[in-house]
């Protein structure tokens, strides 16, 4: 839509407000709101002001004043306000030079694009990302229901057995048992659905879902591959759309790649290829019908993964996934077919669909700074010609360590993750798509604000333990 388009789709659709979002450096969207009076084609080139100094990682106090520009080709009607809400991505700019704030994830989206133009190598990325997610009761539900929510004998039991999770003592799936045996024991297919439902009414292509592994109502809904700026767009509605469906239901949604112990955790598979001229570069006729850039790819993504795991694993509880017996991969191998390998090429005859399917990320990711920090690892693979060594054709998860001692392995914690981000980041730099402040405040942020606080407290095991 171009900006005109926008003023007459608010007014097909009887707006009466207007919702502006961007996504934090963290990666939670923000957005405030304006009447639709306020509303008209110059804010398109005007922007808003506001105040970025709230806004965490973002700029200090003393230079708080920052622009958000409306991108008008992301106008959709937001399901969700009673009110008609016409709803905005937007970018953040520098009020005097009207340049891309540096710190601003989407503009390092649209820069990572840029960059691969430049290059030479293509002039499209796609990724499609399999997102899990848990489903909880709602705790201000289960409370209005009158149920005692601190009704078990003891915390700390739960803690060491690795019980289900509490109040929600129903019929379901006993842990690990979820993958995926029809209804009754599946008892979220409506909810599910009316989510598909509202995704597809803002405009994403659902391509499949069901229940997943762990108990909880573990889910995975997934998407249609969109090239990497407007998935990032998409993540974000994807994210919007599933919490918010599950509140008006009693429900609650975390992306937290582990919240039980002894089951499954959430990932986000990305699915990625790079095209040019509508031709898809990473066919060919090397293994599993890759191409050689498509292997020099694979390559760069295992040189830079334990750097990478900073943007595609971003948080502490990332790593309590990323362990043995949970199909969660953590060796850094490639194969055809075989999902014990952190890099799967996914079987088919079909040259449109050669794709790549990295499984390590998980959805507590921010979108656009993951796939771009992904797409950076792969091009600098291509460019440097990185070899991806040989596939391993074998059920990972059943090698011994002596089998297994060639095979690198992602990071083991988010502190290892950001000292190799700090070692490892030139890849990062090219054309300025992430540049070196983005790089010092993300481990800066992450530093203080969730490797330490998780590190000062106590918990249940210790307890147990000591
Ligand atoms: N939940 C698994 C993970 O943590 C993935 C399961 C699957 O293969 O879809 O990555
Ligand atoms: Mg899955
Ligand atoms: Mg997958």
């Amino acid at each position: 839509m171009t900006a005109k388009e926008v003023v007459a789709f608010a007014k097909e659709n009887n707006c009466q407000m207007v919702d502006y979002k961007f996504l934090d450096f963290v990666g939670i969207w923000q957005h405030f709101s304006t009447p639709i009076t306020e509303f008209s084609e110059d804010i398109f080139d005007e922007g808003i002001g506001f105040d970025g100094s709230s806004i965490r990682g973002w700029q200090p106090i003393h230079n708080s004043d920052m622009l958000i520009m409306p991108d008008p080709a992301t106008a959709k009607v937001d399901p969700f306000p009673e009110i008609p809400t016409l709803s905005l991505i937007c970018n953040i700019v520098d009020p005097l030079t009207r340049e891309g704030y540096s710190r601003d994830p989407r503009y390092i989206a649209q820069k990572a694009e840029a960059y691969l133009k430049s290059s030479g190598i293509g002039d499209t990325a796609y990724f499609g990302p399999e997102p899990e997610f848990f489903i909880f009761d709602d705790v201000r539900y289960s409370l209005e229901q009158n149920q005692s929510f601190y009704s078990v004998d003891s915390v700390e039991g739960i803690w060491n057995t690795g019980r289900e999770e509490f109040p929600n003592l129903g019929y379901k799936p006993r842990n690990k048992e979820g993958y995926f045996p029809v209804a009754p024991t599946d008892s979220m297919i409506d909810l599910r659905n009316e989510m598909v439902q509202v995704l597809q009414e803002v405009g994403l292509n659902i391509e499949a879902v069901h229940h997943e592994v762990a108990t909880g109502g573990q889910a995975e809904i997934d998407m249609r591959f969109d090239s990497l700026l407007n998935m990032g767009d998409n993540l974000q509605w994807f994210k919007y759309v599933i919490k918010n469906v599950a509140i008006r239901n009693g429900k609650t949604v975390t992306f937290m790649p582990k919240p039980i112990f002894n089951d499954n955790g959430s990932g986000m598979h990305c699915h990625q290829s790079i095209w040019k001229d509508g031709k898809n570069l990473f066919a060919g006729d090397g293994y599993g019908g890759l191409s050689k850039t498509a292997l020099y790819y694979i390559g760069g993504i295992i040189k830079h993964a334990k750097a990478l795991c900073a943007f595609t694993n971003p948080s502490t509880i990332s790593y309590k996934r990323l362990v043995p017996g949970f199909e969660a991969p953590i060796n850094l191998a490639y194969s055809n077919r075989n999902r014990s390998a952190s890099l799967r090429i996914p079987s088919t005859n079909n040259e449109k669909a050669k794709r790549v399917e990295y499984r390590t990320p998980d959805p507590s990711c921010n979108g656009y700074l993951a796939f771009a920090a992904q797409l950076m690892a792969g091009l600098d693979g291509i460019e440097n010609k990185i070899d991806p060594g040989q596939p391993l054709d074998k059920d990972i998860y059943g090698l011994s360590p002596e089998e297994l001692k060639d095979v690198p392995q992602v990071a083991t914690s988010l502190d290892e993750a950001l000292t190799a981000l700090k070692e490892d980041n030139a890849w990062l730099l090219k054309g300025d798509v992430f540049t070196q402040d983005v790089i010092d405040m993300w481990i800066e942020y992450k530093t203080e604000n969730e490797i330490a606080p998780v590190r000062n407290r106590p918990t249940p095991t210790e307890f147990a333990l000591y």
